[in-house]
């Protein structure tokens, strides 16, 4: 078991294994935590979401059950680490979280079949799939509303694919310390490795590329001054404040 994490260490990108107050970059340098800022869990490509992937969240935003996995992008201009703010934009009035276990790819993936989608992937992380409600709706597609700068908080580690039960791991998000969404990998309507199928059938997949895998039930609005917390077992918790433009 080993929790991985990116910081930035004066002005240079290092990767490595969480000890303590140590960080072990993957140079064989030892790092004070102390002295490192946590970057995003990973630096990907793009970002591939899956939207409604919990049936429970599907019915409560009144949406039929998808027949096949509903993919969109988020920008990695959105990506933020924890602890850093999410920027309100002054486009929107109703901005929600959606706490989401994200998967970190490992290789270069196209046409993977679901037998063997697993191997492809590195480990996992914690999404914030951070969206303008109101624009998603007016819009008609999502790329604005899912898409804005701080959109997508990821971190603040990662672990080894061994280290999560995809069967069976608990998702929770928590507003101001009152916990908003409790869902379990469980009850994903396109398990990971059909998700992994059907993306590597349309496109090609790049190591450090980040799968978001769908958010529980539970979605709702938060506020400027709000700090929201998505907790993962396994992985931990990823914690953002919401600030005004
Ligand atoms: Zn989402």
């Amino acid at each position: 078991m080993a929790t991985h994490v990116r910081v930035r260490h004066h002005d240079r990108i290092v990767e490595g294994i969480l000890d303590g107050e140590r960080i072990r970059a993957e140079d064989g340098a030892v790092i004070a935590r102390s002295e490192a800022a946590l970057l995003p869990a990973a630096a990907p490509s793009k970002i591939v979401c899956v939207g409604r992937n919990y049936a429970a969240h599907a019915k409560e935003l009144g949406n039929a059950l998808p027949s096949a996995p509903l993919l969109f992008f988020k920008p990695p201009s959105a990506l933020i680490a924890d602890g850093e703010p999410i920027v309100y934009p002054a486009q929107s009035k109703n901005v929600h979280y959606e706490g989401e276990l994200a998967v970190i790819v490992g290789k270069r993936a196209r046409n993977v079949p679901a037998s063997r989608a697993l191997e492809i992937v590195r480990g996992y992380t914690i999404c914030n799939d951070v969206t303008a409600r109101d624009l998603q709706k007016a819009d008609g597609q999502w790329t604005r509303a899912k898409g804005f700068d701080t959109f997508c908080p990821l971190g603040p580690v990662w672990v080894d694919a061994a280290d999560i039960d995809l069967a069976d791991t608990r998702v929770r998000t928590l507003v101001n310390g009152d916990v908003r969404q409790d869902g379990n990998t469980r009850d994903f309507i396109f398990s990971l490795p059909i998700v992994i199928e059907y993306i590597t059938a349309a496109f090609t997949l790049e190591p450090g590329d980040v799968i978001s895998t769908g958010t529980p039930e539970g979605v709702g609005p938060m506020q400027v001054g709000d700090t929201v917390e998505v907790s993962i077992d396994g992985i931990g918790t990823l914690t953002n404040r919401l600030i005004a433009p």
